[in-house]
């Protein structure tokens, strides 16, 4: 084994069976029944013995006409993360360093660092907002070959502002990742600053909006030049024939995600209301999950608590620079009540 890699740890997520999961960020619903039924008619007429469609065409077209954009600058993979790992595998590596603004996706350090690249990790303040001042001294000092926002950012769920993300296109050495996995729950998008001659990339999944976690298909907007180069990296017929026809079918749903989206958005409000009213600091988010601090150093105690409600959040409470903090994926009402009920009663028995 490389040396380099016997000291990294894995990406952990536990998956512990239980009543009501708000731990992943995933969709709360399902996907349209209409959606299943199309597939599993286009499915069964597949030539399952030949290889797929090695340019995703039609996927890519369906994308590009979303976004309206070219076919040629959409580049889509084995859900976001695996475009992260081809952007990484062809731009960071031995020898190059790649930025990050912490606390973010853990992902993007952690591929990073399996390229050999070196992380830079730049810091967010005390409400996990970034300091123009901040990103421009890390810009400067490690001159990295990639920079990575995320925004909404995972796991503090805060956008980031359009002139943090200009301010750091007009000072990158190298290319600009903007991680939009959340992208549709927030109010911005940096998807109308992607330009030819710009090297930034956005980057979108169907896990979370689209209700297709299960598929794993991510993409990413670029330059036409990057996509190209990215061709050569991936591997030949990564995306199977079944998840092309699975994001291409999708996009026929657009307006039932739309509003799904809308009913998560209207959730998420009343989730931070309601968690607002108990000892918990709550952080403004713009995705489909929220970042709360119980007070009273009772963060590991209150993930506890809620386990045995049977409620599963995301315990941040022992990351660096999260302490205390848990990450509740916005649910179905019914889910959500049951979630801001066990709260209650959870932080009640802890706070005494
Ligand atoms: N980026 C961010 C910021 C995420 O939170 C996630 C999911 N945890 C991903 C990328 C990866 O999503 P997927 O591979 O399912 O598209």
């Amino acid at each position: 084994m490389r040396d380099d890699l016997r000291a990294l740890e894995g990406y952990h997520s536990p998956q512990v069976e239980v009543r009501v999961r708000l731990n992943t960020n995933e969709s709360p619903f399902p996907p349209p029944a209409a959606w299943r039924d199309a597939l599993a008619a286009e499915l069964s007429k597949v030539d399952w013995h030949r290889y797929p469609d090695r340019g995703a065409h039609a996927l890519r077209e369906g994308i590009a006409e979303l976004h309206g954009v070219l076919p040629s600058q959409v580049f889509a993979a084995n859900g976001s993360n695996e475009v992260l790992q081809t952007l990484l595998l062809t731009f960071a590596g031995p020898g190059r360093s790649v930025a990050t603004f912490e606390p973010t996706y853990q992902l993007h350090g952690h591929i990073a660092r399996l390229t050999g690249a070196t992380v830079v990790e730049g810091e967010r303040g005390a409400e996990f907002t970034l300091d123009p001042g901040e990103l421009e001294r890390v810009i400067a000092a490690a001159q990295p070959a990639v920079t990575f926002l995320c925004s909404p950012n995972n796991p503090t769920g805060l956008e980031e502002p359009e002139a943090n993300v200009r301010l750091a296109l007009s000072k990158v050495p190298g290319l600009l990742v903007v991680d939009e996995a959340y992208g549709q729950f927030a109010k911005w998008s940096a998807l109308g600053l992607v330009e030819e001659e710009t090297p930034m990339v956005v980057i979108r999944t169907f896990s979370k909006t689209w209700s297709m976690a299960a598929a794993r298909l991510g993409y990413l907007v670029g330059p036409e030049w990057l996509v190209a180069e990215l061709e050569k990296v991936t591997l030949p017929y990564h995306l199977d024939a079944a998840k092309q026809i699975a994001g291409r079918l999708a996009l026929r749903f657009a307006g039932e995600m739309e509003a799904r989206v809308q009913h998560i958005i209207a959730e998420r409000e009343r989730v931070s209301a309601g968690m607002a009213r108990l000892p918990v600091d709550v952080f403004p988010s713009g995705a489909n999950f929220v970042l709360f601090r119980p007070r009273g150093k009772a963060g590991k105690a209150v993930w506890q608590g809620l386990l045995e409600h049977s409620v599963l959040v995301r315990d941040c409470s022992s990351w660096p620079r999260l302490d205390d903090c848990l990450r509740i994926t916005v649910g179905t009402p019914e889910e959500n009540d049951e979630f801001l009920a066990a709260l209650a009663d959870v932080m009640a028995e802890v706070t005494g």
